[in-house]
């Protein structure tokens, strides 16, 4: 096991400089013009694959680093860029981390790269599980897979709310019911493969903010696919399902861990944002004159910039220490919630301060702080709200089933 240590080593500074240089290049200058077309950022997200930035060995690479702090360092530099921006490219990495977690390794290597293709064919994945009626309640999804023996096929039907990249993806992850007597622990995952008849875009959300990233329902209508699409294969279900049957929990265990070890990279998103954000703040009120004085000779101001950069400092900490235990299977108090929760409220208090510096200029979209803020606000939401966060942690320091 490596030993815990914030300094980055060379090659994380050496990649922290290109992901850098990237963001500030190319994604910045494209942020405002996507922000407002609403739209996927195909040409950026080409020109992150043709330097490798937006491909599965990237994903790969940034996995196998022992520290666990490679990819919380990419993630925080992108997302400096632009969060819509970022979230278009990072997007396929969660349809990519659905069938690592779940997929035998013969689907890992088939399925996972083509979530990406390549700088010459550009390729998207999805992950759906949310659904209109059940984001937060897992329990409560309703899309069914039922398997037709006959013809060694499983059938989806159901609509999936809310999905990055969702219908305009290649490979479109689902989680869907096999046995709605057993809850959540009744699901299993499918990939629905490229072309497939029976599934479309439903509505596409006019969002908040990420608004460069694509967001929409999936509608499934009798999606057949083959039996060889349920992530894990069919004889590892049935031994899984007989256990849940029996009482016993199955691996629960593993699979918070799993869950807490991808929250740290959610958080290192939401630190980008909130950096963006005092950086701009920061020379803004080096600038600005009011009463004969910058606005940074006030305490108030001064001081609202020191406790913005404590708390960013506070969030990066807490993040590359979750990063780490993750890694090295070591959390004790769901610290990749901890993680995730903080810098979740961290950006939305920071950004909001930064609006609070620039003024009316601030309130505009002539000035990118407005964007930033409305950018934060996601990361209390989504994989998992602000309050999931705090029943995880709440659950896991007291060791009660706290509802
Ligand atoms: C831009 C965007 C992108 C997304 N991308 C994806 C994606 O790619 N794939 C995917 O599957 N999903 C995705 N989601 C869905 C996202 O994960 C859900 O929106 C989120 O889990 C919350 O679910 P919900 O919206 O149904 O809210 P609800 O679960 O209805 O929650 C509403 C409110 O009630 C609170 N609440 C709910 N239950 C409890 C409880 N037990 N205790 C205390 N408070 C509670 C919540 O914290 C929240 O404040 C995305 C969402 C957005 C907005």
């Amino acid at each position: 096991m490596t030993e815990f240590s914030m300094a980055l080593n060379e090659d994380q500074l050496t990649l922290q400089k290109w992901v850098h240089d990237f963001a500030e290049n190319e994604i910045r200058p494209a942020a405002h013009e996507w922000d407002e077309r609403e739209e996927f950022p195909y040409p950026v997200v080409e020109e992150a694959a043709k330097i490798g930035l937006y491909g599965w060995e990237f994903m790969f690479n940034a996995m196998q680093d022992p520290s666990g702090l490679t990819l919380p360092v990419a993630i925080e530099e992108l997302f400096w860029g632009d969060a819509g921006i970022g979230m278009a490219i990072m997007g396929s990495g969660l349809a990519a981390a659905g069938i690592a977690a779940s997929g035998t390794p013969e689907q890992v290597m088939e399925w996972v790269p083509q979530c990406y293709g390549d700088a010459q064919n550009v390729q998207l994945g999805a992950f759906a599980a949310s659904e209109p009626d059940a984001g937060s309640d897992v329990g409560g999804y309703r899309t069914s897979a039922t398997y037709d023996e006959a013809t060694d096929e499983w059938v989806l039907n159901g609509t999936k709310a809310w999905i990055t990249n969702g219908g305009i993806a290649d490979i479109h992850v689902v989680v869907a019911v096999v046995d709605p007597e057993l809850g959540s622990k009744g699901h299993a995952s499918f990939i629905v493969p490229p072309g497939t008849d029976g599934l479309s875009q439903g509505q596409k959300y006019k969002k908040h903010g990420i608004r460069a990233s694509h967001t929409a329902e999936v509608v499934l209508d009798d999606v057949r696919i083959p039996g060889s699409m349920l992530l894990g294969g069919k004889d590892k279900l049935d031994e899984r399902l007989a256990r849940v049957r029996r009482g016993e929990s199955g691996n629960a265990q593993a699979a918070m861990q799993t869950f807490e070890a991808t929250r740290p990279a959610v958080g290192a998103q939401a630190l980008g944002v909130a950096r963006a954000a005092y950086e701009y703040a920061l020379e803004y009120a080096k600038e600005r004159e009011a009463f004969g004085r910058k606005i940074i000779m006030n305490q108030s101001i001064a001081f609202m910039l020191a406790d913005m950069a404590t708390e960013i400092e506070a969030t990066r900490g807490l993040i590359y220490r979750a990063a780490w235990l993750g890694k090295n299977g070591q959390f004790v108090n769901a610290e990749g919630s901890m993680a995730k929760l903080k810098a979740g409220r961290v950006a939305t208090w920071v950004t909001e301060r930064a609006i609070q510096i620039l003024g009316g200029y601030g309130y505009t979209r002539e000035y990118p702080v407005e964007r930033w803020h409305r950018d934060a606000k996601i990361h209390d939401i989504f994989e998992g709200t602000e309050q999931i966060q705090q029943l995880v942690i709440s659950r896991a320091i007291s060791g009660l089933r706290i509802e």
